[in-house]
């Protein structure tokens, strides 16, 4: 018998989760609160589990198009003296510590294709209020949809974890951040400086430099969010130039629109009740100190779907399913919080806090444990790579 799911909000998450179980065989409709589906503009850092997750619901190649091959990420100090660097492995290679920085339209576009293309149906203006864990999503006005699996996926001011009471902690981080997306000069996305992935620290304040595609690059300023000064969106140019004025002409060509957000991180009681579950921000929100929140959501929302698949008893795989995940997730929340709270240390602790001599393989190792970690079912997934840059490796081989 076809199993039926009703998913708040349209989101990474919720679309994703989506389209995995309507390419099971589900039918699946998401609830979004907003007129349409639609992402902000900033960038977004996905790594290799991330990949396997779009790969797997067929749409890492519209999510991936275009994308820049960032190297390496290297931070400084407002003197220009080194403090921390991760590299990231080729993306041509097998490693799976490879990350791709792209634009979040272009992220959301592909997976709503996906799920388009799987059938899920999309009622947008559909605000969640709640849920019964007997397997029942309530929407404004009291409506009530009843299914075999409900989901929560409505980020992390979630209705549906609230109505339910699995909230057991919520805590802001002492930042927060303006993201905005900015054109870059003509040719600087081609030069390796315009391909390394950049931060300058000064004081409290950051900027963080990621390149997108050709056309745009990513800026993220971090701020503590007492800091009223610099956290105001339009970003005040003048401000952020005064603190980093090495970069200056390009803080000049921020755009007016921007998003700011506290960083805050969620932990629940559990991730379900009856036939209701919690997935993404709504369940386990993190600090971007890894830039791993949304990978984690998408992994988790396809391991859901691909357990599901293998029994009809829905509690006991929600149980099963949080035994599996539930640990990774809490690892990536905890070495988030750990990379990030160095906002308040001086720059030199940092230094060494990133570069702890015999500690240091470790600490990567921790790092990008969240990036090795595979879904429930893509263990034995084949490499990916983003279709222009599989083209010109096919060549090359050719050649
Ligand atoms: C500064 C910053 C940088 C980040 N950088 C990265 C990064 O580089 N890489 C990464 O992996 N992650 C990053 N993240 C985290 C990432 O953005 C989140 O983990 C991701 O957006 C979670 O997706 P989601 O679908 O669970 O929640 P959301 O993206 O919040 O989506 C929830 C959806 O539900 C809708 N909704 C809300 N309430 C209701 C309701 N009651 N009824 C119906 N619909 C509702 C919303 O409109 C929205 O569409 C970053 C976060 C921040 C703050």
């Amino acid at each position: 018998m076809t199993r039926h799911v009703e998913i708040a909000g349209g989101g990474f998450t919720g679309l994703a989760l989506g389209t995995a179980l309507a390419q099971a065989g589900w039918t699946a409709r998401v609830h979004e609160r907003t007129e349409e589906i639609r992402a902000f503009g900033a960038g977004i850092w996905i790594w290799d589990n991330g990949v396997r997750v779009l790969k797997a619901i067929g749409a890492a190649d519209d999510a991936l198009e275009g994308c820049t091959e960032a190297p390496t990420y290297i931070s400084r100090d407002a003197k220009g003296r080194y403090i921390d660097e991760v590299p990231f492995a080729p993306i041509t290679s097998t490693d799976r510590s490879r990350m791709f920085c792209i634009t979040r339209q272009q992220l959301l576009a592909a997976i709503l294709g996906a799920a388009q293309r799987a059938g899920v149906e999309i009622v947008t203006s559909s605000q969640a209020t709640g849920a019964k864990p007997e397997g029942v999503l309530i929407t404004e006005g009291g409506r009530e949809w009843p299914a075999d699996l409900v989901i929560g996926a409505d980020g992390i001011n979630s209705n549906v974890r609230d109505s339910l009471g699995l909230l057991k902690s919520r805590k802001p981080h002492v930042d927060g951040a303006i993201r905005v997306l900015v054109p870059h000069e003509p040719g600087y996305a081609d030069t390796e400086e315009g391909r390394t992935i950049r931060e300058w620290w000064n004081g409290y304040r950051r900027v963080l430099y990621t390149p997108c595609n050709r056309d745009v690059f990513y800026f993220c300023f971090t701020m503590l969010a007492r800091d009223k000064e610099a956290a105001q969106i339009p970003l005040p140019r003048a401000v952020w130039s005064e603190a980093f004025p090495h970069i200056a002409s390009m803080i000049g060509r921020v755009p007016d629109e921007g998003r700011y957000d506290r960083f805050e991180t969620i932990k629940l009681k559990a991730w379900s009740k009856g036939r209701v579950a919690i997935v993404g921000d709504s369940a386990h929100a993190m600090s971007p100190g890894l830039g791993q929140g949304c990978g984690t959501a998408i992994s988790n929302a396809l391991s859901l779907a691909n357990m599901l698949q293998e029994s009809d008893n829905i509690e006991r795989v929600l149980a099963r399913w949080e035994a599996r995940q539930r640990p990774i997730s809490e690892h990536t929340q905890l070495w988030s919080t750990i990379t990030w709270p160095l906002t308040l240390w001086p720059h030199w602790a940092a230094k060494l806090y990133f570069n702890m001599p015999i500690l240091h393989p470790w600490v990567l190792k921790q790092r990008r444990k969240p990036s090795e970690f595979h879904a429930y079912g893509t263990e034995t997934q084949v490499r990916w790579m983003p279709p222009h840059m599989r083209a010109e490796t096919e060549a090359e081989a050719a050649a």
